[in-house]
């Protein structure tokens, strides 16, 4: 069924709400909606962007609002996983100048599995405040993440803006202290469920309101996500110190720095609700976002609409089309990268197994676009120049 151009399933329960056509949907990700409709203390729908597909427990794209529950695994394990932008003086940048950049910030911001040498300046770590024994726990360990990239899916871009501008993204998110808290609180969740008798098999194991550990896990994300954000910043800081080394006359304007794995109380529909987006954005009227394409695909800086149907929401990104096996499985590095050359891009594939983050990979980002052309305004849109990946 379509209303207001948008794709509605109905459940036993809750009806999910699609920004594409169900057919674009795979049956992993359709299924999972349809689990998260079903949940007792869902609250008015499920709203599914257009960039999902298939994640752990639910899917990724997607935006659960509840009522006297939160759930760790509608957040995510990259809790505070996101994006941030920065907007350069520089109208142009020839490809010398840009690989020494690379080269300098590939000296200064560790990626892949790697940490920093050293412990880096506490002051760049969010403040502790309440209880926090899981982050306490991992806290030395964080001084040597923060400001590392990780892995995969995570990158460091430099762009050329329609707005004439370069423009500098970073994609990454709480390293391991957000993983070891995201894994920690789904494991109570799922052995409180299961004292009083609930199914757990949806991967959706929750924590209620009346629970110590609601507050507690409420603490720690919030804590994860804070440190995601600094992790960001403290890159793009060093992304910044890169580009003056070389370029000393540049300035920097218009750092936006946001995730796309939280879960944050907010008021929609009348009522104060706990909105989950897993690799959604927030998109209130007028907020700034970011929603990446591929290393080889336009990226694109947005304003929310504030639509309340998406619980003011949008894409995260193009999203996968394929497994990371299948991509390294089917696709084909010759092509995928003669596609990148022949943009001009300095690209992140080495080898086969780098095909898992080929643009071949992920959904046609116009699409998804214009899927939620009700849910946001294309402000800036960007074409990649050169990316740094783990
Ligand atoms: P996540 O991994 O957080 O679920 O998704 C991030 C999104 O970033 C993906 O859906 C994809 O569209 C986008 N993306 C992945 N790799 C790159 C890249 O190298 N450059 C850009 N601009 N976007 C990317
Ligand atoms: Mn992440
Ligand atoms: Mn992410």
């Amino acid at each position: 069924m379509r209303t207001n151009g948008k794709a509605i399933i109905e459940t036993e329960n809750l009806p999910i709400k699609l920004w594409l056509s169900e057919e674009k949907m795979d049956k992993g990700a359709l299924e999972q909606a349809r689990n998260l409709a079903n949940l007792p203390f869902a609250f008015k729908h499920i709203a599914i962007m257009p960039d999902t597909h298939q994640g752990y427990g639910m899917p990724i794209g997607a935006v659960l609002a509840t009522k006297g529950v939160i759930i760790p695994n509608a957040v995510g394990v990259d809790i505070g996983c996101g994006m941030c932008s920065l907007k350069t003086s520089l109208t142009e940048i020839n490809t010398h100048d840009l690989k020494e950049i690379i080269q300098i910030i590939r000296k200064t911001v560790p990626v892949g599995f790697n940490r920093h040498n050293e412990p880096q300046d506490e002051s760049w770590m969010p403040k502790r405040t309440g209880r926090l024994p899981i982050v306490d726990q991992e806290f030395d360990n964080a001084l040597y993440q923060i400001g590392t990239l990780g892995s995969g899916n995570h990158f460091i871009e430099i762009q050329q803006g329609s707005d004439g501008y370069i423009w500098i993204m970073v994609h990454s998110g709480s390293r391991n202290i957000g993983f070891t808290v995201a894994n920690h609180y789904n494991e109570v969740a799922k052995k409180l469920n299961l004292a009083a008798g609930a199914d757990i098999s949806t991967d959706l194991a929750y924590l209620p309101e009346s629970s110590e550990y609601f507050d507690l896990y409420q603490n720690e994300m919030n804590y994860c996500l804070d440190f995601a954000l600094a992790n960001r910043q403290l890159m793009m800081e060093r992304i910044k110190h890169a580009f003056t080394k070389v370029l000393p006359e540049v300035e920097f304007s218009n750092f936006i720095n946001k995730p796309h794995n939280f879960a944050a109380e907010e008021k929609h529909f009348g009522e104060t609700v706990i909105v989950h987006r897993k690799g959604a954005t927030r998109a209130r009227k007028g907020e700034w976002g970011m929603i990446p394409g591929s290393q080889g695909t336009h990226s694109f800086l947005v304003t929310g609409k504030g639509e309340p149907q998406s619980f003011q929401s949008c894409a995260h990104g193009a999203g996968r089309i394929m497994s990371r096996a299948q991509a390294r499985k089917q696709l084909d590095i010759q092509t995928e990268v003669k596609a990148l050359k022949a943009q001009g891009i300095i690209h992140a594939i080495r080898s086969r197994k780098d095909l898992d983050e080929a643009p071949s990979s992920y959904k046609d980002i116009n699409e998804v676009m214009s899927n939620q052309a009700d849910l946001v305004n294309i402000e800036v849109e960007l074409q990649p120049l050169a990316v740094v990946k783990g």
